[in-house]
């Protein structure tokens, strides 16, 4: 099966009970066993729930994993992956990566005897000097947060492979869609469900899916454990919002290319990135290793950090808002607002300037969002 159809179908048939089309939400915490340890596959919904294990599988299927754990935010997949590691690891780290996955790794594993350094993955040299003895796992996010920069998944996983380290990328950005980072070599896929898979900003969600038995198995033991799950009205949300994600992502994606060209020619604008535009640094990069260039956006408006947030105030339909992967489009200052925790002297030193704005381009009628971005523009 193709991956629309997958979306609809894999892990989703009809009820065998009931013939419900839809996969019921088990809301229940225990299932009833019929003799002492005999049980129909389910004993307690820490462990394991049908909601979830249908979510479970048709991520994975997307992805094109062999398997897939639904977590209850992406930050608790994040945590539960590096949770693989121990005391005196360490990690080499895109270093454009989701402000909450910096503060995660800086303020709190490190705290755990957990190393990490940030460095620019989309320089393969500098991965590779960033590797230590005891390094043990790669982390990417590409295209990162929010310079959009492009790490070449394939020849980092190839190179990590070459020293026993695991790569990790985190898909939230692309989605399986548009980017299979198992396809191109990496160990573990990260979502944050919240975004493009849930896509109606409606639930909060993670999930990771990997190749591997053995990374696998540990894994449902550290996520078992721990009791990082979500509830099963959660899951079927993302559940909900997958059968439509081939749809939503073409729509961001022409959107977002429309928006970024629009921005490109305004003479208010003082640059844009977006992978689509020929003008990306990595277009090249962005056509090999991806099938589209997805929704986000940044750009750098004429007149500082004033007309920045004269734009962010302006703007009536992009909605002043954190997140991004929703049906509806928002707009961000990520330096003000996602990438607050980052300290001000590494922003700068990676280009998240103060008049940095961030887009996350929905999927409403494209003339509507670029008279939108147009008026705010003038204004500013
Ligand atoms: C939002 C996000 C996360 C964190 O996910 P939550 O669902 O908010 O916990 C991680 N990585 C990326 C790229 C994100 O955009």
């Amino acid at each position: 099966m193709r991956f629309a159809t997958r979306a609809i179908h894999a892990g989703q048939e009809p009820d065998k009970s009931t013939g419900a089309v839809t996969v019921p939400i088990f809301q229940t915490s225990t299932y009833a066993q019929d003799d002492v340890g005999k049980t129909k596959g389910y004993e307690y919904s820490r462990t394991g729930n049908p909601t979830r294990t249908a979510l479970e599988t048709v991520i994975a299927s997307l992805e094109n994993g062999r398997h897939g754990l639904a977590f209850s935010s992406g930050m608790s997949a994040v945590d539960g992956v590096v949770r693989l590691l121990g005391k005196g690891n360490h990690v080499v780290v895109s270093e454009g990566v989701y402000g909450g996955v910096y503060r995660l790794f800086a303020k709190v594993f490190e705290k755990s005897g957990l190393e990490f350094s940030f460095v620019d993955t989309s320089d393969p040299d500098g991965i590779e000097r960033a590797v230590k003895p005891n390094t043990k796992m790669l982390w990417i996010e590409s295209p990162s947060n929010p310079l959009l920069k492009l790490t070449d998944i394939r020849s980092a996983s190839k190179m990590a492979r070459s020293r026993g380290i695991l790569t990790v990328v985190d898909n939230t950005f692309m989605s399986p869609y548009f980017q299979r980072p198992l396809e191109l070599g990496c160990d573990i896929v990260v979502h944050s469900t919240t975004k493009y898979l849930g896509g109606h900003s409606d639930v909060v969600g993670g999930a990771v899916v990997a190749n591997d038995d053995e990374v696998s198995e540990r894994l449902k033991f550290i996520q078992n454990s721990v009791g990082a799950i979500p509830g099963p009205f959660d899951c079927w949300l993302v559940l909900r919002g997958i059968k439509t994600l081939a749809l939503r992502m073409e729509r961001h994606n022409v959107n977002a290319q429309a928006v970024a060209q629009f921005l490109e020619n305004h003479p208010k604008v003082e640059r844009v990135l977006y992978p689509g535009l020929r003008s990306h640094p990595q277009h090249d990069l962005a056509q090999r290793q991806m099938t589209g260039f997805g929704g986000m956006v940044t750009f750098w408006p004429k007149g500082g950090v004033g007309a920045s947030r004269t734009i962010l105030k302006a703007t009536r339909l992009f909605i002043l808002a954190e997140s991004l992967g929703g049906v509806e489009s928002l707009i961000s200052s990520p330096a003000a607002m996602t990438h607050a925790s980052i300290p001000t002297e590494s922003r700068m030193r990676t280009g998240i300037r103060d008049d940095l704005v961030r887009l996350s381009v929905g999927v409403e009628d494209v003339e509507d969002l670029i008279e939108d971005l147009s008026r705010s523009l003038d204004v500013s």
